[in-house]
């Protein structure tokens, strides 16, 4: 209505201004890369309190990643002086943290609950395993971690769960074990955050009329991205039959869902245009981010993909410079044509954090980062091992997070006695025994443990006591020392010969607790944001600390940000360095310039994703993402042979790579038109083919074609040996051709065992490079 001439809306198209300034009510943005959208919802929020439409505790964002939610407030803040402290804004996860730390006692948890993240999930589920003394083989900890995870996205507690076979039965009786051993530790994994708060939602009438008058609006960015349970949990502040003229508005780009793998549903946006009844969905055309080849290259890849609601983006920058492709023999050989690459844009003028280096998978970062370190590059690392996963950093937030919950089992196992302090194995499970008898923590059954042991048992938890009272109304910066020394973690590490790298993460740690409570953390960071007292005061329900009336501390909020924050690298911070991530953890990102690494068949597309349903057309949406992420210049790269996992593989390049407009790309490398297999270089036959002439792994490293010698492997068999195996399977030969019945033609690179053992590893071109058993896989050799 008002103030239609806002500066806030000098810059935006006609499509966008619709957008922002809409009317209160259910609204879907549905457009391309670029165009806006993030932008659109920011501006949104600024004209609302602009325009005196709503206050700051009236407001309600969700976005996918904290890096988004950090940019969201940054951008806020730079548009009109609002405090952001009332306002929620942050991750499905993080919100949820929020919600349940101002609802803990309504929600059946402890005031001080903590969060399990990823490894520690699979750490408590092995516990489970091993009392229920089943078989870890059979019930792998790491994919009972799936099903319990799959089954709470789907809503479903285990008496919910319809088994009809003895295999997810059992599942069925970990999900509701493990379930019980987390309440009775007082920790809750990601999965359970969101449904835990559903359920509170759902089940109690007033808190949910208490937060639907709250939030008069309710935006939700990268929405094709949401899982069942998560736009449930919208629907409970925002629900679609609302009379009290609220406002939901989501904004997706189909094109961009990449966690269908993880239980995402882009069919929430076609339910929630039906469900809200959505008039006009509103469409954005006009990509700002993008030169015109990468925006066509971008175009043209996706043009492949069939189910799309289909959308069109054009822009009005220049056509740019077309995509640099390059060819390398190795990944050792990509990594070295980074840094040049790398190396000549900053001697153009372009600051390293406009830089991004991106992979599908994060064990690609290895060698890349090697490689920026030997030359002195700075760089960043999102995601991979983060900070807070470092052995020697959890053991320290372990004994923090006693101090908060004595009761946390998970933690109590890991430091009790770490250092050692003479507790054995025997005494733990005499400990864990009287525990699980008697339904209590460990903690607080350390005193019915006989002998010395016991003695030792009693002496942990009087350091964990004493510890707590020692502590009592200090810093959290003193809080952290103290641990470190009164554990005599610091000791440890310091006289341990290899510690010095350990000692310096802890003294990080203290670093990170600092800059959490004084500058980035504590004030913006609404994940970690302490719950607004004001404006959670007067929810009905809400249960604040008996003592100090804080809903929480901020030792229980750094904890939070710990296990919730996608941890970078704190002591790179702030430096001007080159951005390394997955394409994954870069939606929504943008850089000038981005490298696209390891485009090769079985990597990218991933040979995971070949069998899934939709598998391949996921990948080409990632793809897709990726291409879109940059500004004005654009590399992909690709080698012949890659070292993974500790093999080697030999690779093709990818078939995204055919998919791109030959019209926008700039070839390096010759380019290698070798049709039918899609063979970018012959490199493999040419490698078998040596090993067929006798000559071997020597003459090949002498004729250069090898640049990295540490990832080469040995031949798996010597060349008698092999020759005795292609006897027994029917003339296959290393180095010919083969046929299989569904992957098609290929080259034999590998034979090795003999008998039901004997297994041959084929480069099928577009199919990838395989093992098959050669008792399963019936080959014909081909000439
Ligand atoms: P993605 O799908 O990748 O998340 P998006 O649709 O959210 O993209 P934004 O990140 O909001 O797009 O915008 C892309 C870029 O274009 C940003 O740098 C943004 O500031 C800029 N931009 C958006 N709209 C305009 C405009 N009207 N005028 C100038 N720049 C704009
Ligand atoms: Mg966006």
């Amino acid at each position: 209505p008002a103030a239609a001439s806002s500066p806030l809306l000098k810059n935006l198209n006609p499509e966008q201004l619709a957008a922002v300034t809409a009317p209160a009510e259910a609204a879907l943005i549905l457009a391309g890369a670029g165009s806006g959208k993030t932008r659109v919802l920011t501006t949104r929020i600024a004209w609302l309190m602009q325009t005196g439409q709503v206050s700051p505790g009236g407001i309600m964002a969700v976005t996918f990643t904290n890096k988004a939610a950090k940019e969201m407030l940054t951008r806020l803040t730079a548009m009109l002086p609002v405090n952001v402290r009332g306002m929620w804004i942050g991750t499905f996860h993080g919100l949820c943290n929020r919600f349940l730390r101002a609802h803990w006692k309504l929600a059946k948890l402890p005031q001080s609950f903590q969060i399990l993240d990823a490894s520690d999930t699979v750490s408590a589920i092995k516990r489970v395993i091993k009392a229920m003394n089943l078989d870890e083989e059979r019930f792998v900890p790491k994919q009972v971690g799936w099903f319990i995870a799959g089954c709470k996205e789907d809503g479903h507690r285990p008496g919910d769960v319809v088994a009809h076979d003895e295999q997810t039965r059992k599942l069925v009786e970990i999900y509701a074990n493990y379930d019980d051993q987390c309440q009775r530790e007082g920790v809750v994994d990601f999965a359970e955050l969101m449904l835990r708060s559903y359920e509170l939602l759902r089940d109690n009438a007033a808190i949910r009329e208490h937060y639907q008058q709250r939030f008069r609006h309710v935006l939700v960015d990268e929405f094709q991205d949401t899982n069942k349970l998560q736009y449930a949990w919208l629907k409970m502040f925002a629900p679609p039959d609302s009379r009290s003229g609220q406002s939901l508005i989501a904004v997706g780009d189909d094109d961009q869902s990449i966690y269908a793998f993880r239980g995402a549903r882009v069919g929430n946006m076609a339910d929630f245009e039906r469900e809200y009844r959505v008039q006009q969905v509103i469409k954005l055309e006009q990509n700002y981010r993008s030169h015109g080849h990468i925006l066509d290259a971008a175009n043209e890849l996706i043009s492949h993909n069939s189910q799309r609601l289909g959308k069109t983006l054009r822009t009005d920058a220049g056509q740019g410079e077309p995509l640099r492709v390059y060819e390398a023999a190795s990944d050792f050989a990509e990594a070295q044509w980074l840094l040049e690459e790398l190396q000549s844009l900053y001697r153009g003028g372009l600051v390293r954090q406009e830089m991004a280096i991106l992979y599908r998978s994060n064990a690609q970062s290895r060698v890349i980062e090697s490689a920026l370190f030997n030359a002195g590059i700075p760089y960043r690392v999102y995601g991979g091992l983060r900070f807070f996963e470092r052995a020697e950093v959890k053991h320290a937030l372990a004994y923090l997070r006693l101090l908060e919950n004595p009761n946390d089992d998970t933690s109590f196992l890991r430091v009790v006695n770490f250092p050692t302090r003479g507790i054995g194995a025997k005494t733990l499970e005499t400990l864990q025994d009287l525990a699980k008898a008697s339904g209590r923590s460990l903690y607080q059954s350390v005193s019915a443990v006989p002998g010395k042991g016991g003695a030792n048992l009693v002496a942990f938890a009087n350091l964990i006591d004493s510890t707590r009272n020692l502590t009592q109304g200090h810093t959290l910066r003193e809080i952290i020392e103290q641990v470190l020394a009164t554990s005599g973690l610091m000791d440890f590490y310091r006289t341990d010969k290899d510690g010095a790298e350990r000692v310096e993460n802890l003294e990080e740690l203290v670093n990170a607790a600092e800059a959490f409570v004084t500058q980035e953390g504590f004030g913006k960071d609404a994940v970690a944001l302490p719950v607004d007292e004001v404006a959670e005061a007067g929810t009905p329900g809400a249960t604040p600390d008996a003592e100090t009336g804080e809903i929480m501390s901020p030792l229980a909020a750094f904890l939070t940000h710990a296990a919730l924050e996608a941890g970078d690298n704190q002591a790179q911070a702030g430096q001007d360095a080159v951005q390394l991530m997955t394409i994954h953890s870069a939606k929504g990102l943008e850089f000038d310039a981005v490298f696209l690494t390891g485009l090769e068949e079985g990597l990218f597309p991933h040979e995971n994703a070949l069998s899934a349903h939709d598998g391949l057309e996921e990948e080409r949406r990632l793809m897709y993402v990726a291409i879109t992420r940059a500004r004005k210049k654009l590399a992909i790269s690709f080698c012949q042979t890659r070292m993974l996992h500790g093999q080697t593989r030999y690779n093709v390049k990818s078939r995204f790579l055919d998919e791109l407009p030959e019209t926008s790309l700039k070839w390096l490398t010759p380019r290698n038109q070798a049709g039918g297999m899609g063979f970018g270089s012959g490199f493999s036959r040419d490698y078998a083919s040596a090993w067929e002439r006798g000559s071997g792994l020597k003459s090949m490293v002498g004729a250069g074609r090898v640049e990295q010698k540490a990832a080469w492997v040995e031949p798996p068999l010597p060349p008698s040996l092999r020759q005795k195996v292609s006897e027994e399977h029917g003339g296959l030969r290393v180095g010919k051709g083969v046929f299989h019945t569904k992957f098609g033609e290929g080259v034999l690179l590998t034979l090795e065992g003999s008998g039901t053992d004997a297994r041959a590893q084929v480069n099928f071109g577009r199919h990838g490079v395989k093992w098959l058993a050669l008792s399963v896989a019936k080959l014909q050799p081909i000439d």
